[in-house]
């Protein structure tokens, strides 16, 4: 291993998951995934596609390997239906939008669906995320109404139109053929929560450079606006929380399906301040599956060695294999997050001091569980003494 991505303890079990997963194989890895599927068996490989939940992803992986039949071919071909009636959904939404002149965009997997990933059956999806100018929303709502859409109420986004008009979106779902097809309607790429709101860029100017995609009148965010959301989105997730392992594919993909512009990547990155965020959304998926990330702009987005250390301890004792396991609770995911932001590292190290730090001169002995108390308890000083 030539750079320090992320990585956890290999298992046989793991490298076939990884393998059968990731966007590019090469011949040796058919030949390593026919070995190891012989080892473990498959029953136990199915297992194992199913606690990641990536079913079809490790079936199509399997099979070009030269490995088919039960339980893989039904999993692939199950949500090659579904997958396929999303995309012709999307297809639908987007030609009525660009009658009415509104431009619609595909965020992560309906645009990786669509136009990223040769295989769009790989591209298991909960929902379609579509971004719309703000003032084109409530037109855009009349859309999907008209299409038989109807608001989601109760969640966790707004209650309707108009809530959704000054929040960010509203979710709508769509029941046809025994199956519920859900649309997260958009004006706000990311959530405002991840980003300085004046930094934050608008649903147009993302618009105004997004593409074309061939045979659908939907759109593409350009390639670093596309990289830098699908990051974003799994430093979201906690990078494991669910879907959880089958999220890192996104970086993975758009990375082998669009040219990078890296230095653009990190501009965008440093202007919105998600660096060390941004960091592990890219150094995971290249510790994963090998994604051809380069070493300098993981070495650029890289937090200081102690603060890396402690983010890649915290993430392999949750683990980004197994999303159905435990993760974080909520203290330890807000903490987690906080680590996250980017912060001159003086200002980071007054809430975060060194483990050996916290140990000696904090008086915190113990393990990871009493570690992490202690930081909470240093964060709550820190902040009472800035209050005081
Ligand atoms: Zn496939």
């Amino acid at each position: 291993m030539t750079s320090d991505a992320y990585i956890e303890t290999w298992t046989p079990a793991r490298t076939l998951l990884c393998l059968a997963v990731k966007a590019r194989r090469s011949e040796g890895d058919h030949a390593t995934l026919r070995r190891l599927h012989g080892e473990l068996g498959n029953d136990a490989a199915a297992a194992l596609a199913v606690a990641h939940r990536a079913e079809p992803i490790v079936a199509h992986g399997l099979s070009e390997a030269g490995i088919e039949g039960a339980p893989w071919d039904g999993w692939h071909e199950a949500s090659r239906a579904r997958i396929g009636r999303m995309m012709s959904l999307l297809d639908e939404i987007a030609a009525r939008a660009a009658a009415l002149g509104i431009p619609v965009v595909a965020l992560k997997n309906g645009a990786i669906a669509r136009a990223l990933h040769p295989c769009p059956a790989c591209v298991p999806m909960g929902d379609l995320d579509l971004l719309v100018p703000r003032g084109d929303f409530v037109r855009m709502h009349e859309v999907l109404n008209a299409m038989g859409f109807a608001v989601v109420t109760g969640g966790a986004r707004a209650d309707g139109v108009d809530a959704g008009l000054a929040e960010g979106g509203t979710d709508y779902a769509l029941s046809a053929d025994g199956m519920t097809y859900a649309i997260d309607l958009q004006w706000r790429a990311v959530s405002g929560r991840w980003l300085r709101a004046d930094q934050e860029p608008s649903a147009e100017e993302l618009i105004g450079r997004s593409r074309p995609m061939p045979g659908t009148a939907a759109r593409v965010l350009a390639p670093v606006d596309n990289l830098v959301q699908v990051a974003l989105h799994t430093a979201k997730h906690s990078y494991c929380r669910a879907p959880g392992f089958r999220l890192h594919l996104d970086v993975d993909r758009v990375v082998h399906g669009t040219t990078i512009d890296w230095s653009g990547v990190l501009e965008v990155v440093h202007r919105l301040g998600v660096g060390t965020a941004v960091f592990l959304s890219l150094s995971v998926p290249r510790g994963l599956f090998d994604t051809p990330i380069p070493d300098w702009v993981l070495k650029d987005l890289a937090p200081a060695p102690a603060r890396q250390a402690l983010l890649y301890r915290w993430l392999r004792s949750v683990s980004v294999f197994e999303p159905d396991r435990p993760k974080f609770s909520r203290a330890s995911q807000l903490l987690f997050h906080l680590a996250l932001a980017d912060a001159p590292d003086s200002v980071w190290r007054t809430f975060f001091p060194p483990a050996t730090e916290m140990r000696d001169r904090h008086g915190v002995s113990g393990g990871r569980g009493s570690l992490m108390l202690g930081y909470g308890r240093r964060i709550a000083d820190v902040v009472l003494r800035y209050q005081h």
